[in-house]
């Protein structure tokens, strides 16, 4: 039985993210689902600490019985690059599926070490509103391994980190976009102000 991986920088996690754990889940009967939390992204500013972001990780899926959160990535020194986790998740556990949204495949061949990446793991791409099947279907026929990749329909959330922290600086309500111990920790650390 291969355990699922989900990578995020979670600035901060929202609605978006747990559907597709969710669909996750249950379209490939995992017992296990291990959230892993960026500590440094190779190609994105964060505006929070790791730390914190591995808190909001925490609030966000704490209550899933098959769903924990890492902090692999945040005690590895250097960038997260994405292939190394890929051999420690493989070294570990053997059979993995990482998981991504589809704006996250769509620059999958510019990653490092792609084709590395599904020797050691197959791929699990989630549908995300505004990204069009036939250019996945492009980008995966440029890999090595294509038939490592795996695409699946989640319900469409149209929501972003982004979106959450710019509703949060203007002064917006985030109800409903995140779920609500996440919004708590948003308000008690007086975050993306
Ligand atoms: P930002 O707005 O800061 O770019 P984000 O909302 O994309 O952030 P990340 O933590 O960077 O969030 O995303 C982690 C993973 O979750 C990525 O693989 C991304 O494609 C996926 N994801 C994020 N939001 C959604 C969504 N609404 N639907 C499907 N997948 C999503």
């Amino acid at each position: 039985m291969p355990v699922g991986v989900f990578g995020g920088t979670f600035d901060p996690p929202h609605a978006g993210h747990l559907a597709l754990v969710d669909a996750a889940v249950e379209r490939f009967r995992l017992d296990r689902l291990v959230v892993v939390v960026t500590g440094l992204p190779p190609h994105k500013e964060t505006r929070t600490d790791p730390e914190t972001r591995l808190r909001l990780a925490e609030a966000a899926f704490a209550g899933r019985d098959n769903v924990e959160v890492s902090r692999h990535e945040l005690d590895r020194p250097g960038p997260s690059y994405t292939v190394e986790t890929a051999r420690w998740a493989a070294r570990t556990w053997g059979e993995a599926i990482f998981f991504v949204g589809a704006d996250e495949f769509a620059d999958f061949p510019a990653w490092k070490d792609p084709d590395e990446i599904l020797d050691h793991v197959r791929l699990g791409v989630a549908t995300r509103p505004g990204y069009a099947r036939e250019r996945l279907d492009t980008v995966a026929a440029e890999l090595r391994r294509p038939e490592r990749v795996e695409f699946f329909e989640i319900p469409p959330v149209p929501v972003s980190s982004s979106e959450v922290r710019r509703r949060v600086s203007a002064g917006e309500p985030i109800e409903g976009l995140v779920p609500a111990p996440v919004a708590r920790l948003i308000a008690e650390r007086d975050l993306y102000r």
